[in-house]
């Protein structure tokens, strides 16, 4: 007979080998972590899990992570109102906000189009973005898309949405490197790419 962990153990590593970026390996390293730690510290971590799911929601104007109705940058005086940039995910955002550089508003789309994994323009945060349009006076959308081709392709169709409406488009520039991802990019070239970013015409 095979070795096997005793079913408690075994659960536990089941589901930390569900988790983005963790192996079998880091699973069963991770379980042990958990065997060996007090009860307290283990607690306080399983409280921290459970909490974060009830407590953390989505803004309902932007999408961001937060605890309220909306976001702390959406209830902000001190943003620039009349500037969205639209992004793939919270942690572009996030990327975004970690260099210090952009004071208007964010849109999360929450994906991009991409028709072989069935996702297309109405999975994603479109609508509710071309709502804001209309209601707020925005003058400038930036779209932050990654650089790569589903990126290219969202970007493009939003591009041809806003065409119509009287508000400037613009698509950041990329000192990040094609293919590349938002998340991984450093701030200084994250804010160069903002800075640097060109109107689509
Ligand atoms: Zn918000």
């Amino acid at each position: 007979m095979s070795f096997k962990y005793t079913k408690p153990l075994a659960k536990l590593i089941e589901e930390f080998s569900k988790m983005p970026g963790v192996g079998p390996k880091t699973a069963q390293r991770l379980a042990f972590y958990v065997l060996k730690n007090s009860p307290e510290n283990v607690t306080r971590l399983a409280n921290a899990i459970i909490e974060a799911k009830e407590k953390v929601k989505y803004c309902s104007v932007c999408g961001n992570i937060t605890d309220q109705d909306k976001c702390e940058i959406c209830q902000s005086t001190n943003r620039d109102r009349s500037i969205i940039c639209v992004v793939e995910r919270a942690k572009d955002l996030i990327a975004i906000e970690r260099t210090g550089e952009y004071k208007g508003l964010y849109h999360i789309l929450e994906g991009v189009i991409s028709p072989l994994d069935g996702i297309e323009p109405r999975n994603l945060k479109i609508d509710s973005l071309m709502n804001r349009l209309k209601k707020e006076k925005i003058k400038e959308v930036i779209l932050a898309n990654n650089p790569n081709i589903e990126g290219e392709v969202t970007a493009t169709y939003i591009t041809k949405l806003i065409e119509p409406l009287n508000v400037k488009v613009t698509r950041i520039a990329y000192g990040v490197p094609i293919g590349g991802s938002l998340e991984f990019a450093d701030e200084v070239t994250l804010a160069q790419a903002l800075m640097g970013r060109q109107e689509i015409k």
